[in-house]
Formats: C-alpha cells, sequence, structure tokens
C-alpha cells in the first residue's frame, strides 16, 4: 500500500486478514488529509463526534494489530513495467508482488505568483494547521465548496472575522454547512463576497495585509485588507509518479469500475488503486475505506488467481 488515509489503512487491514503480508507507506501526511480537519460528522459511527485526527490514528493501530508493517517513507519513484513492481522512497526501496495506490489528493493553490511568495506567512491550505496563528484578527477563506465552508466556519471560532470569496453567486457545499455559515453572517461573524476571484496577495513587511480581487461577472476590482488567506479551492490527485506507466483520466487514476470483481484494478494487472487518488466524484473518508477494502480483495484474488496459474 502506498499512502496512509482511510483507503491504505482499510486496504492494510483487509490485505492483513487475507494473509497478504502487507507493508504500508505512509508518505509525508501521515493520516491523510483527516488529519487536516477537525470534526468528521459523516462517518457511520461516529454519532458522538470524532476528530479527523483520532479515526485516522484508530486506523493506523487497527492496521497495525493485524500485522501489517507501517513504513515511514515516500515513494519517489515507481516501476511499475514488469514484475516484482519496484517502489523506491527515500530511505528503501521495496519490492511487491501487488501495489495498492492509495496517495490521495494534495491541496489545490490558485496559482498566482504572489500567492507563492506568501505562502507559510499568511496564505495556508489547512486552517486547523494555521488558524491559531490568526487568533483575533481577520482572514479570508477563498472556495465554494464543502472544505471552504468547513474552513470557514472552524476559523469563525478562532479568529475575530472571516469573509469568504468565491467565484460564483452560490455555494456548492452541502445544506447543513451552508446553514451553518448563514447562521454567522447573520449573526456578522461572516460575509460572503459573490462572483468574485483573488488576483493579487499583496503584503506588508513579509506578512499578507491585502488582497486584490477581480469581479468574475463585472470584471470590477477591490482590494480588501485582510491577514490571512486560507485556499480551499480541491484537491489536486497525487498520481504524477505512475503517470508514465498507469492510465490516467484528468488526472486521476483510471480503475475498471463494474461489478464483475477487479473494480480496483488500473491499466496495469496487479496494480490497484482507491481512495481519492482515482475518484474525481465522491471523495469522501468513507468511501475510500471502502474501496481499500475492494483493492485487497482485488489484490487477494489476483495473487491467487496467479498462484493457480503457476501450479497448473
Ligand atoms: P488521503 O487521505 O489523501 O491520504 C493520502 C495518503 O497518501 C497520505 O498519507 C500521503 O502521505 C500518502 N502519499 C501521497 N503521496 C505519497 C508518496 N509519494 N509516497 C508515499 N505516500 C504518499 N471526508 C469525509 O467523509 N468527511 C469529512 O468530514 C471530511 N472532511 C474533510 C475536511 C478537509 C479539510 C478535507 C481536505 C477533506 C475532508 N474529507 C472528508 C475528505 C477525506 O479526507 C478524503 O476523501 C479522504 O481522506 C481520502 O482518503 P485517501 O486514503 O484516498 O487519501
Ligand atoms: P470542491 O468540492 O471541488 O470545491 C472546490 C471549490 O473551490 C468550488 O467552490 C470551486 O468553485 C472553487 N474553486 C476551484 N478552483 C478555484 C480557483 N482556481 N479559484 C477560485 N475558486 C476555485 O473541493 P472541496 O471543497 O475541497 O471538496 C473536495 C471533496 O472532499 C469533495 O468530494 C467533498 O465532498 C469532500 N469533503 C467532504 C467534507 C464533508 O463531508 N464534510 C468536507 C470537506 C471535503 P467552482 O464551483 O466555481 O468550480
Amino acid at each position: 500500500m502506498i499512502g496512509s488515509g482511510p483507503a491504505g489503512y482499510s486496504a492494510a487491514i483487509y490485505g492483513a486478514r487475507a494473509g497478504l503480508e502487507p507493508a504500508l507507506i505512509s508518505g509525508l501526511e501521515v493520516g491523510g488529509q483527516l488529519t487536516t480537519t477537525t470534526d468528521v460528522e459523516n462517518w457511520p459511527g461516529g454519532a458522538d463526534g470524532l476528530q479527523g485526527s483520532d479515526l485516522v490514528t484508530q486506523m493506523r493501530e487497527h492496521a497495525q494489530r493485524t500485522g501489517t508493517v507501517l513504513l515511514n517513507d515516500v515513494i519517489v519513484s515507481a516501476d511499475l513495467s514488469q514484475r516484482p513492481f519496484k517502489l523506491v522512497g527515500n530511505t528503501g526501496t521495496y519490492l511487491a508482488d501487488s501495489v495498492i495506490i492509495a496517495t490521495g489528493a494534495s491541496a489545490k493553490f490558485l496559482g498566482l505568483p504572489s500567492e507563492t511568495a506568501f505562502k507559510g506567512r499568511g496564505v495556508s491550505a489547512c486552517a486547523t494547521c494555521d488558524g491559531f496563528f490568526f487568533k483575533d484578527r481577520n482572514v479570508v477563506v477563498v472556495g465554494g465548496g464543502n472544505s471552504a465552508l468547513e474552513e470557514a466556519l472552524y476559523l469563525s471560532n478562532i479568529v475575530s472575522h472571516v469573509t469568504i470569496v468565491h467565484r460564483r453567486d452560490h455555494f456548492t457545499a452541502e445544506q447543513v454547512l451552508q446553514d451553518r455559515v448563514q447562521a454567522l453572517v447573520d449573526k456578522g461573524n461572516v460575509d460572503v463576497i459573490w462572483d468574485h476571484e483573488v488576483s493579487e496577495v499583496m503584503g506588508d513587511a513579509g506578512e499578507v495585509s491585502q488582497l486584490r480581487l477581480r469581479g468574475t461577472q463585472s470584471g470590477d476590482e477591490q482590494i480588501i485588507a485582510t491577514d490571512a488567506m486560507f485556499v480551499a479551492i480541491g484537491h489536486d490527485p497525487n498520481t504524477r509518479l505512475f503517470k508514465d506507466d498507469l492510465k490516467t483520466e484528468s488526472g486521476y487514476l483510471v480503475t475498471e469500475g463494474g461489478k464483475s470483481g477487479q473494480a480496483t484494478q488500473t491499466s496495469v494487472p496487479g496494480v490497484f488503486a482507491a481512495g481519492d487518488v482515482a475518484d474525481p466524484v465522491y471523495r469522501q473518508a468513507v468511501t475510500s475505506a471502502a474501496s481499500g477494502a475492494m483493492a485487497a480483495l482485488d489484490a487477494e484474488r489476483f495473487l491467487t488467481w496467479e498462484a493457480q496459474a503457476i501450479a497448473a
């Protein structure tokens, strides 16, 4: 398994129980995207409240208890063109009869040079990591999906005021999040600037102090004061390492899908993909965990078929 999010851990648990002797390579973000959030309210069984980090810590302990070898390494190159598959990490080289790719996705940024210049000095893609640095100050959140609204809600408990800048005239987040944000707008803790995008990040003494906004409909320009910009505009799948060997579509790994088994099979037999790395649509913790389980079952079937074919 490459990746330590819900998909990787779930694949590890199923793989170990199937006797596959799995090893899981954690990557830089141990626990994956859920470590960047607080409350996870839609994990079945979590009615009493679950924190993202606690949930993935439990998954890690569960995977370890089933006998999975947990390796703290980052894969830097992969050769999936021949068996055994070869994965080269920063600290080791790994050979595998089957690989489950569960490398998830990484936060997108706007791509402005001025944004890059202020990264870590007021520009962030993780409110739970960096929100505290802006206690009692004013911040902007960019985006209109679930992540943006969750970031805004989280920040509203720490900072003095949150402005959401969204390039459309409506949000695409779940209704329950929209209702919570609206309640804060009514109270005056949050406001929304619709139909605008950030065109420049500006600063004073190396720290963010203003944003230049451009109207997406009107083309007008305005400058707003802020102490930080939290970008929450989605994620890109982590597939760069595999693009020479595996089929991708819009950056996501392509899997077989369908109802006849081997649904998580990529374009190379024996290489499976699970979670956000192969999912442009659902991208939830529970769907990632589910596809991790499917990938382990697919890998087990693949290796069993292969062993039987060799024996015959
Ligand atoms: P990820 O969680 O992205 O994990 C990917 C793993 O791959 C990481 O461990 C990383 O270190 C590893 N990796 C990447 N590249 C390499 C490499 N080269 N070598 C080794 N390892 C590598 N979903 C919900 O269902 N409920 C929520 O409440 C919820 N809240 C969210 C809040 C935020 C702020 C965000 C960003 C997402 C949220 N999601 C939520 C979505 C959910 O987190 C993802 O769908 C889920 O984490 C995807 O799991 P994954 O295992 O596919 O990948
Ligand atoms: P998302 O749903 O893809 O939304 C991205 C948002 O950013 C959209 O509002 C989009 O606007 C905007 N955007 C994209 N590119 C932009 C740009 N260059 N400039 C300005 N705005 C831009 O991404 P997400 O909110 O990160 O969610 C990703 C996945 O994780 C989803 O499947 C989501 O359901 C899941 N998730 C779930 C939860 C939860 O269950 N509570 C929480 C967080 C995330 P447009 O609409 O105009 O493209």
